[in-house]
């Protein structure tokens, strides 16, 4: 059998990862790599299920048993993906999503150079701005914090394998499924 892909997505917030995310999910073959974060739950997040939201000295506790894939502070919390589930469910065939920002991703690459790296861009950071108030889950001084952590990562999209603007919906979903099948069709890839 062979390896699950991992996807490596990385997208400022407010871009609509979750969104495109939700539908590439309802498809059969994927996981979703749920991560570990010291950050709190906004309303409406399961632990478990969103994150696994756990404390900064059970976090420095898992680094230390090389329980992390990678991990990053972003906005003064740690963010980081369990390694083996990521291992057993490729293993098992299984396409692991990894949704995780810049610096996260920048180490997958150096440690999985397989990986299918994706960059979900906003149209604009005006726009992106605009959905983040609407979305309304956070402060003023957050969102000019992720507004300004947005325009650093967006510096970096040239670094990933694909580029997808999120400007409609419907099109950043067909788009984000076709890299995946083209990704499976590659020649290194095939047992052929
Ligand atoms: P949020 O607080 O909005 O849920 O996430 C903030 C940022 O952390 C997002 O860019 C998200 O993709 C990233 N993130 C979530 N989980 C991980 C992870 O396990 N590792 C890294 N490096 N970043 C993550």
């Amino acid at each position: 059998m062979n390896k699950g892909l991992l996807i490596v997505v990385s997208a400022p917030s407010g871009c609509g990862k979750g969104t495109i995310l939700s539908e590439i999910l309802k498809e059969d073959g994927y996981y979703y790599s749920v991560s570990a974060t010291t950050r709190n739950p906004r309303e409406g997040e399961v632990d478990g299920v969103n994150y696994h939201f756990i404390s900064k000295e059970e976090f420095q506790q898992r680094i230390s048993e090389n329980g992390m894939l990678e991990y990053a502070q972003y906005c003064g919390n740690y963010y980081g993906t369990p390694k083996k589930e990521v291992d057993d469910m490729r293993s098992k065939g299984r396409d692991v999503i990894l949704e995780i920002e810049v610096q996260g991703a920048m180490k997958v690459k150096k440690l999985c150079p397989d990986a299918v790296f994706i960059f979900i861009a906003p149209p604009s950071v005006a726009e992106l701005e605009r959905r983040l108030r609407k979305r309304g889950t956070e402060t003023d001084e957050v969102i000019a914090q992720r507004v300004a952590e947005a325009e650093g990562e967006i510096s970096h999209a040239c670094e990933y394998d694909y580029v997808i603007v999120n400007g409609a919906l419907e099109d950043a979903i067909e788009d984000f499924k076709t890299v995946v099948r083209a990704e499976k069709l590659r020649a290194d890839r095939s047992e052929y």
